[in-house]
C-alpha cells in the first residue's frame, strides 16, 4: 500500500512554481514533492492548462490572421523534436542515496544535486549531507535514525522539510513520504522518528535552528550539523 501524501505546498506556491517565480531552493523542495505526489501533479497540470487558457484569451484577435497562424504552426512543429528526449528522461524516475549500508530512493528532481553530494556529517543518530544548491538557504539531506528526537527548536527563518523515507512525528502531527512541512519563526516543534523506522528528509533552511532546551555547549555542534 502506498502512503497517501497529506501535506502539500498549496495552490499559491504551486502557481509560483509553474510561473517560475519561486526561489530556486524552495522550487527544488516543491519539485521533489510533486514527483512524490499524484495530487499535486494533477493540480500542476490543471494550473498550467488554466494559465495557457488565460494567455489564449488575452492574445490579440489579429493572431487569427492566416499568415500568423502558419508561423505559429511552424514554430510548434520546429519544437516537436524535443518530445522524444523528454520521454526518455522520464525513465530515470528515481535516484539512489547511499548512507553506510542503507540505500534510499529519492525523487528525480533531486538527481543532479544528489550526484554532487558531499560527505555525510554524523552526530550521534543524526547525519546530514549538504547539497550544493541555493546561496540564500542551506539545502541538505537529513538522516535521522529510528527512535530519535531532534531537541525542541524554533526557527529564525523558514524551515522546509520534505520526507523522502520513513516518518516524522511532531507536536502538530505525523508526516510520511512526500509530506512537505513548512515551519516559520512562529513554530516551535520537537520532531522525532518512529521507534522502529529511520527517516531520510530533504531540508531547506534559511537560518540556523534555535534550540530552546538543553546545554548550549552540547547543542552548538548540532546547530552546525543542520546549518
Ligand atoms: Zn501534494
Amino acid at each position: 500500500m502506498t502512503h497517501a501524501v497529506k501535506h502539500h505546498p498549496g495552490i499559491p506556491l504551486l502557481e509560483q512554481y509553474i510561473e517560475g517565480t519561486l526561489e530556486a531552493d524552495i522550487a527544488l523542495a516543491v519539485a521533489a514533492h510533486i514527483d512524490l505526489c499524484p495530487h499535486c501533479q494533477q493540480l500542476c497540470q490543471d494550473l498550467t492548462a488554466e494559465q495557457g487558457l488565460q494567455l489564449e484569451l488575452t492574445a490579440p484577435t489579429s493572431s487569427m490572421d492566416s499568415t500568423d497562424f502558419d508561423g505559429m504552426l511552424a514554430d510548434i512543429l520546429a519544437e516537436a523534436p524535443l518530445e522524444p528526449s523528454a520521454t526518455t528522461t522520464k525513465q530515470a524516475t528515481h535516484v539512489q542515496v547511499q548512507l553506510k549500508d542503507k540505500t534510499f530512493t529519492v525523487p528525480r528532481a533531486l538527481a543532479r544535486l544528489v550526484k554532487q553530494q558531499t560527505k555525510w556529517t554524523q552526530l550521534g543518530s543524526i547525519a546530514t549531507n549538504k547539497l550544493p544548491a541555493g546561496d540564500k538557504r542551506h539545502v541538505s539531506l537529513l538522516y535521522i535514525d529510528k527512535d530519535t528526537a531532534i531537541p525542541q527548536h524554533t526557527h529564525k527563518g523558514l524551515e522546509i522539510t520534505l520526507v523522502l523515507s520513513g516518518q516524522i512525528v511532531d507536536e502538530q502531527g505525523s508526516y510520511g513520504v512526500g509530506d512537505l512541512l513548512i515551519n516559520t519563526p512562529d513554530d516551535t516543534h520537537t520532531p522525532r522518528t518512529l521507534p522502529d523506522e529511520d527517516c531520510l528528509c530533504l531540508s531547506v533552511l534559511s537560518a540556523p535552528l534555535q534550540f530552546n532546551k538543553g546545554i548550549t555547549r552540547l547543542l552548538n555542534p548540532l546547530q552546525h550539523l543542520f546549518y
